[in-house]
């Protein structure tokens, strides 16, 4: 890989915009248009479907009456097809229209979503479970678009029978329909009171849902671990425990809904049977013919059954409401460091000089607990630094800083002599920064896509110049596949230093002018170490290099080697707990600490 020297001149510092839209927020604004258009057809032919079931009563007992008076030559008229062939059709063409704009509302929310959570920053993740998080992205999207489809379907068709039926039952009997009117609120006040409570249980069960999906997700994804313990049984017990504790809620919430139809069944019949008791009587009276007691039982069904079909709906809109909170409450998260935005400075004149001046930090989730304290740290360019010290010590959180995943609570870290803060995030981490970590993760895909990874759009040459340098291309080759070998899942067809190598190769195709290893080669055997050490030697020549051990007879090549101390009373990484020299006389920049010889090679 073809490394830039740095340039001695004055780094220009070349501002950026915020970044263009994505393009999927453009696709989302071209799309909205023709989806609100379906939206509105599938709402008209929901409403010409619900109209004309409206009728469907009155024709019923114009039917009744014409049969009752044995005109048989006028019912043909009645039974014309041309008469049920338009609901039909209404009905095929808003269920259509219907799940074509619910697909597509659900889509973007997904992808809009998901976009979103990527840009969350890093603390976000230690605050939220990935199971939660992919929870949001099917099970709420997916609640979100059933209600959203059963509130145009069922309540536009149900509320719109029930005013035009109760408009016939009026028509047909005023008296009737009073009586009925005075009946019905209480059996809905009722259903919706024991509906609230349904809703509840329901979200408690939903909750209970993700927890447990949390459980599988940590202990699938993690079965090396649980096997290495040999935890099977207690993470068995685990996830066992919480899916039935969410099969138990799941359960109260069926007796809950069953006992609910059951009474509302039970109400609805006696309802029946009372309109054909007071019917029957107005009908002897002369007041009522059969034809319109049939039209106003007919009726009065599609009310009560509209009337049901609202109050459970009701409890739908409402968990579909809270499932779309959900969703927008992270659909519009603004992170503290934007993705993209801020200035960058030009490759050829890059020197790579880092610096840490009085950092301190708390992670934001235990805010009470600092990590560093008015940490001072020189990187000059082209050197190695190290940081040695014991683990817990706040060494990776260095790092992360740098890389900026989080922002120091107070202080401040500089590129050249600029603020990280005012920088290019994507700039800085894309194109600055490469970062190795002790455990790296490879994706599922072929060891080709896992270098390119480090920088999209790189040649196959460059990739296996990359390859070369981190002394991987040798064994890459052996494979059968050779680059096409496809990794398996979290890389575990391949060995910790082939791993590690691979990771070297990917971190330095993007040609960082810094480079980090933290604990690099702290997961391997002494060969395994011995050959990625070579490559990581290699790879540091010309760069930046932040090495983070614990050992130091790992950062023998280092240049300046800063020692944190035992972690007894508050952040151990802080000023005056440094020991070490700062860069030779030579170094164009001087730590903070006081200088003194380089440190004896640990023996
Ligand atoms: P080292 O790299 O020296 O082993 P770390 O930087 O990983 O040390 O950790 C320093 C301290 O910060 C530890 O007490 C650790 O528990 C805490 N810590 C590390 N990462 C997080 C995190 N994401 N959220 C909260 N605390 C953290």
């Amino acid at each position: 890989v073809p490394r830039v020297g740095p340039s001695p001149a004055r780094p220009q510092v070349k501002p950026r915009g915020p970044a263009p839209p994505g393009a999927d927020s453009r696709g989302r604004g071209r799309d909205s248009a023709p989806g609100l258009l379906a939206l509105s057809a599938a709402v008209v032919l929901a409403l010409g479907a619900a109209l004309l079931n409206v009728r469907i009563p009155v024709l019923l007992g114009q039917l009744v009456n014409v049969v009752a008076r044995g005109a048989q030559s006028r019912l043909a008229g009645y039974l014309r097809p041309p008469a049920c062939f338009p609901q039909g059709l209404l009905t095929f063409g808003y269920i259509a229209l219907l799940s074509r704009v619910g697909e597509q509302v659900a889509a973007s929310m997904r992808k809009a979503l998901f976009i979103s959570l990527l840009r969350q920053d890093v603390a976000f993740y230690d605050a939220n479970r990935t199971g939660q998080l992919v929870n949001r992205l099917t099970a709420d999207v997916q609640e979100f678009k059933s209600s959203f489809k059963l509130i145009i379907s069922q309540g536009l068709r149900s509320s719109t029978q029930a005013a035009g039926c109760i408009l016939s039952l009026y028509l047909l009997s005023p008296k009737l329909t009073g009586l009925l009117l005075l009946v019905m609120p209480t059996l809905v006040g009722a259903g919706a009171l024991v509906g609230s409570f349904l809703r509840s249980l329901s979200r408690r069960a939903q909750e209970q849902v993700a927890k447990a999906t949390g459980v599988a997700d940590e202990v699938l994804g993690n079965v090396r671990t649980v096997r290495a313990f040999a935890m099977e049984d207690q993470q068995a017990g685990l996830y066992c425990a919480e899916a039935e504790h969410s099969s138990q809620l799941s359960q109260r919430l069926g007796l809950g809904i069953a006992a609910f139809q059951g009474l509302s069944n039970l109400a609805l019949n006696g309802i029946v049977l009372g309109t054909i008791f007071v019917g029957g009587s107005l009908m002897a009276g002369n007041e009522l013919s059969p034809g319109d007691l049939m039209s106003f039982l007919v009726a009065s069904q599609t009310v009560q059954r509209s009337m049901a079909n609202i109050s459970i709906l009701f409890g739908q809109v409402v968990r579909g409401l809270s499932a779309g909170a959900r969703v927008l409450e992270f659909m519009t998260l603004e992170p503290k460091v934007p993705l993209r935005g801020g200035a960058s400075i030009p490759s050829h004149s890059l020197l790579g000089h880092v610096a840490f001046h009085r950092v301190s930090f708390s992670y934001p989730t235990r805010p009470g607990h600092p990590v560093l304290r008015d940490f001072s740290l020189s990187l000059p360019p082209g050197k190695t630094v190290a940081i040695v010290g014991p683990s817990g010590g706040g060494k990776s959180t260095v790092a992360a800083l740098l890389e900026r995943f989080y922002e120091p609570t107070q202080g401040s870290i500089t590129l050249d002599g600029h603020d990280i803060a005012s920088l290019d995030p994507s700039w800085l981490r894309g194109q600055v920064i490469g970062f190795i970590s002790q455990d790296p993760v490879l994706f599922g895909t072929t060891i080709m896509e896992n270098i390119r990874f480090g920088k999209p759009g790189a040649s196959d040459e460059e990739v296996y110049a990359a390859a070369r340098l981190a002394n991987a291309d040798g064994f890459i080759r052996s494979f059968p596949e050779g680059y096409g070998t496809v990794v398996g899942e979290r890389g575990a067809a391949l060995s910790g230093g082939q791993r590690q190598r691979i990771a070297i190769a990917r971190a330095l195709l993007k040609d960082p002018a810094v480079l980090v290893l933290d604990e690099a080669t702290s997961a391997l055997d002494a060969e395994s170490e011995r050959v990625v050490q070579a490559a990581l030697e290699r790879a540091a020549r010309g760069r930046t290099v932040l090495v983070i051990a614990h050992r130091l007879s790992t950062v023998r090549g280092a240049h300046l080697i800063v020692r944190g101390r035992e972690q007894r009373t508050g952040p151990a990484l802080r000023r005056g707990a440094l020991q070490g020299p700062s860069p030779r006389p030579s170094s164009p920049t001087r730590g903070p600490l006081g200088p003194s010889s380089r440190p004896p090679a640990p023996g």
